[in-house]
């Protein structure tokens, strides 16, 4: 892996850019400028359905306001899709991975049979062994990995600690779907891996991806990026971020008024807090900023406060 850090802001376009996409992009901006690294952009567009180039053009849109910059052309996952089917091939090339031709009335027996024993449902591995000989006929398979079933999955985190993982609770999930596109799990690896990220910065709602997704990296024998998993913001009162707090995309803060410079004042402390300083100048945090120093508890998101 590189020596120079480098991050990324992985946004998927799916709406405007909000007030936690925000903070995301910044502590990512913050870490790189900190180590003299790079942040790279890419837009997570896998999803065909609930992608937008409107809510693509809103995010560059808004991070170019804030100042927020990005290194090269921003990278679309979708457009590497192949890129994504090879390295699942050369998975189970590798034996790491197998296809699995379980039907959708299997998979739904699978299903209710977790649901009547009362436990989140488990694909059983039931094609992890068997040989594609044996396949039945019109079945596309999906490709699914070999996920360890003892022992632990721990990720080192820089804002939560090392987090344990059981691995028995992981299951062979799935990399390829059977329509020939990769899973979110997958995409992220691999395009991590091929755009050098060295660190990656995001919210906590990702963590239980870490684990999986370091399953896929074990398989590759690839290094597994330092990760820092954020807290989310909750509002004033405590429950997680929404519309009755107050505006929520960076958007509508440009259309109040507000300056670039005052949101991310606000946005830095969100989560993070040096000192008892009044307004930092954007030198101040990139001196200051670590990622070590986040906290590990929910950021509390008061609107008033931005306001006065
Ligand atoms: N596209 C994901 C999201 O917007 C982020 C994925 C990641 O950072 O790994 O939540």
């Amino acid at each position: 892996m590189s020596d120079k850090v480098i991050t990324r802001f992985a946004p998927s376009p799916t709406g405007y850019l909000h007030i936690g996409g925000a903070r995301t992009a910044l502590f990512n901006w913050l870490y790189a400028r900190h180590t003299n690294g790079t942040m790279l952009l890419r837009i997570e567009d896998t999803d065909r359905e609930r992608s937008t180039d409107a809510a693509t053009a809103a995010i560059l849109d808004g991070l170019t306001w804030l100042g927020l910059t990005w290194e090269g052309e921003p990278v679309s996952q979708f457009e590497r899709a192949p890129r994504h089917r090879e390295v699942a091939e050369d998975l189970v090339r590798m034996g790491k991975a197998y296809y699995c031709y379980a039907t959708p009335e299997e998979l739904n027996e699978m299903r209710e049979k977790a649901r009547a024993e009362g436990r989140p449902p488990r694909y059983d591995g039931r094609w992890r062994d068997r040989d594609a000989s044996e396949a039945p006929a019109g079945v596309k398979p999906a490709i699914r990995i070999k996920a360890p079933t003892e022992g632990e999955t721990v990720v080192n985190d820089s804002v939560q600690g090392e987090v344990r993982f059981p691995n028995k609770d992981l299951d062979d999930f799935i990399i390829l779907r059977s329509d020939g596109n990769p899973t979110y799990m997958h995409a992220v690896v691999v395009d991590d891996h091929d755009m050098g990220v060295t660190h990656i910065i995001r919210g906590d709602d990702h963590l239980t991806n870490a684990a999986r997704q370091t399953v896929i990296y074990n398989a590759m024998g690839w290094d597994v990026p330092q990760m820092a998993h954020i807290p989310l913001i909750h509002g004033s009162d405590g429950a997680k971020l929404s519309k009755r707090h107050g505006a929520l995309g960076v958007e509508a803060y440009r259309a109040m008024g507000y300056l670039p410079a005052a949101l991310l004042n606000y946005l830095a402390r969100l989560g993070w807090s040096h000192g008892d300083d009044e307004v930092m100048s954007m030198g101040d945090m990139i001196n200051w900023f670590d990622i070590v120093d986040v906290n590990k508890g929910a950021a509390r998101f008061d609107f008033q406060k931005l306001e006065a």
